[in-house]
Formats: C-alpha cells, sequence, structure tokens
C-alpha cells in the first residue's frame, strides 16, 4: 500500500528515517516512501476529482520532461529486509530445508520476488537426512530460488548475489540467515529500475547447514546449483557474493574463501570504501560462497560476525540491527554499480 499524501519533505524524511532506522522493531506506522516515489513527488491527492480542470492544470502536477537516464541505486530499503526478518524468523520461525515451515518461508520470498517484477525458477534438491547441530533432521527435496529481471540470461555475464534460507533446527533465524535473505530482497528491489554493472542473477538458497560432520555435509543447495551450470553459464559468473549473517555488529566482514589474493575480495573491498562503509577482510569457508569457490568460480562472503544468540532459539529479530543491514546493502549496492571494477 502507497504512502498517503506524503510532502515532499516528509518523503525525503521517511527515506532518512528509512536508512538510518535502528533495529527491526522499527515504528510500522512511520511513512515510508515507495522506492519509484521522486522526493519531488506531487503533493496534491492522488486522485484528483474526475474532470477537475484545477488538479490537472495543478503547477505541482510534474512535467513532462524527457526522462534522464536512471542513477545507480545506493542505498536499499531497511525497512523492507527488516519486514523479511519479520515474516521468516518472527512469522515462521525455524525452516530447515525440506520442511513444510522451509516451503512457507519460500512461498514467502518467491511472492515477495514477483512482486518486484522479478521472474522467479526454482530447482529442486535433493537434501539427505543427518543431524543438523545435533539434531536429527529428515531428507527430502527442498528448493533453490532464482530471480531475475525478464529478460536476463544466465549465459551471458553476470553477477550473482546469495543468501540461504534455511535454519537449524532450534533456531528461528533472524540473524541466520533471515538477515541476508532480507537484504537480497532489498537488493532486488533497489536495483529492480536501476542500472547495474552486469545483470543481476539473485539466488536464495536451500540447505546451507549442515547435517554432518564432513564439508560434503552442507552447502546443498549451492553446491547444486553450481554442479548443475551448462559450460556456458559457468562462464557467464563473473562474481558470487553470498549475504550470510549481515545483521549485527558495525564494520562489514568482507570473507574470502581461500586467503590472498583473491580480486572479488579486492573488488568488494574497494566498493565498501567508495561507499563510506568500515569493511574488515577476512577468511570463512562457511557459506554458499564456498560451492562456487570450489567449483573454480569466484565468490566472496559479506557477514558472519559472532553473536551469542547464534544457531539458538534466541536468534530473534531483535537481534538484528536495521542499521548494519543498510550498510551492506550500501556495500553490495557500490558493488554492483556500473562504476564498480
Ligand atoms: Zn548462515
Amino acid at each position: 500500500m502507497g504512502p498517503p499524501r506524503l510532502t515532499a519533505g516528509r518523503v525525503a524524511a521517511a527515506l532518512v528515517a528509512a536508512s538510518l532506522v535502528a533495529g527491526c522493531t522499527s515504528d510500522p506506522d512511520a511513512p515510508v516512501a515507495s522506492p519509484s516515489a521522486p522526493v519531488d513527488a506531487p503533493t496534491e491527492p492522488v486522485d484528483p476529482p474526475p474532470g477537475s480542470a484545477e488538479a490537472t492544470s495543478s503547477p505541482s502536477a510534474p512535467e513532462p520532461t524527457t526522462e534522464t537516464p536512471a542513477q545507480p541505486a545506493r542505498r536499499i530499503r531497511a525497512d523492507t529486509a527488516s519486514e523479511v526478518v519479520d515474516a521468516l524468523a518472527g512469522g515462521i520461525g525455524p525452516r530447515p530445508a525440506a520442511t513444510p515451515a522451509f516451503r512457507r518461508a519460500a512461498g514467502v520470498v518467491q511472492r515477495r520476488l514477483e512482486g518486484l517484477g522479478y521472474v522467479v525458477r526454482r530447482q529442486t534438491v535433493r537434501v539427505p537426512a543427518g543431524v543438523s547441530w545435533g539434531i536429527p533432521v529428515a531428507g527430502g527435496r527442498a528448493d533453490n530460488l532464482v530471480a531475475t529481471l525478464p529478460g536476463v540470461r544466465r549465459d551471458r555475464p553476470h553477477v550473482l548475489v546469495g543468501a540461504h534460507l534455511d535454519t537449524v533446527p532450534q533456531a528461528p533465524g533472524a540473524e541466520d540467515n533471515g538477515s541476508g535473505v532480507g537484504t537480497l530482497i532489498a537488493a532486488a528491489e533497489a536495483t529492480a529500475e536501476r542500472p547495474t554493472r552486469l545483470p543481476v542473477v539473485f539466488v536464495v538458497f536451500t540447505a546451507e547447514e549442515p547435517r554432518g560432520p564432513s564439508d560434503d555435509d552442507h552447502h546443498y543447495g549451492s553446491r547444486h546449483y553450481v554442479a548443475t551450470l551448462t559450460p556456458a553459464q559457468r562462464r557467464a559468473v563473473r562474481g558470487m557474493v553470498s549475504l550470510d549473517r549481515v545483521g549485527v555488529g558495525r564494520r562489514v566482514p568482507v570473507c574470502s574463501a581461500t586467503g590472498p589474493p583473491d580480486a572479488l575480495q579486492r573488488r568488494v573491498l574497494d566498493a565498501g570504501r567508495r561507499a563510506g562503509v568500515a569493511v574488515t577482510a577476512c577468511e570463512s569457508r562457511t557459506s554458499d560462497h564456498w560451492s562456487f569457490v570450489r567449483g573454480g568460480l569466484p565468490g566472496v562472503r559479506l557477514g558472519g560476525a559472532p553473536y551469542a544468540e547464534y544457531h539458538s532459539a534466541r536468534d530473534r529479530p531483535d537481534v538484528v540491527d536495521a542499521r548494519q543491514l543498510a550498510r551492506v546493502g550500501r556495500v553490495l549496492l557500490a558493488w554492483l554499480a556500473p562504476t564498480a571494477g
């Protein structure tokens, strides 16, 4: 639902508030500008009385000028990311792959992405039974969701942004990884009508969480994604960023799976500096970027700062700081922007 009768000043204030708002428990009644609303939107009611000559000739009506090219998006709407965190962790709760809760969560995510104009394709993954963080879990089938704007082809050069949707059985998964999925959806929103350096493929992965002790007992969804790429699709992947636990802390971790030198990690770190965000180089193999790196493709992880509620029933929405989601969004959008190297 759109904001009723916002003045330009209120729209600007709402944009600032949306980027600065603290925590996921932001005031749900606060006015929020729609992503496509220009700051100089008309201040009159949206629907003038039918046949009102005064309304149609109002000096505040937008002029039918030639369109200026859209600028790259620089900020996500943190409210969008927080809404997704609330829906997944507050509304649905624990959602291990191949459970009814996971399927409900996938439905929520698919509807949101389709509502933004994306085409969502499902990739079904077989997931084995196992023991996930100490609790037995059943095997079954679960889906990756692959979202692109219409016309984007995965066998043409593109970058990929991923986030896992599943959780361990005992955790509602606000930070791990409602935060990553929420930020992915907010980035999809921010770039839907804005230019990016390359087309973006957004993938919401299933079954990242471990089902056993070895390196082959996790990351099932992303390994399936990489394993099923055609040769042309493999050549077209120019970089993958995994958003995994991105809502705690003040600095943004940018993790290589292999340590330096890592050209993609360097580019993402540079993007963070251009965006004015404090970034920290790190090393991690415990997220979906590792499936890409293992498969010979460039991948890094954003996020992963330690937090006390990790993999516990206390991983609830109030753990996630919307200001940190906004910072991660700025790093990601700076990497996706046409100026990026
Ligand atoms: Zn995770």
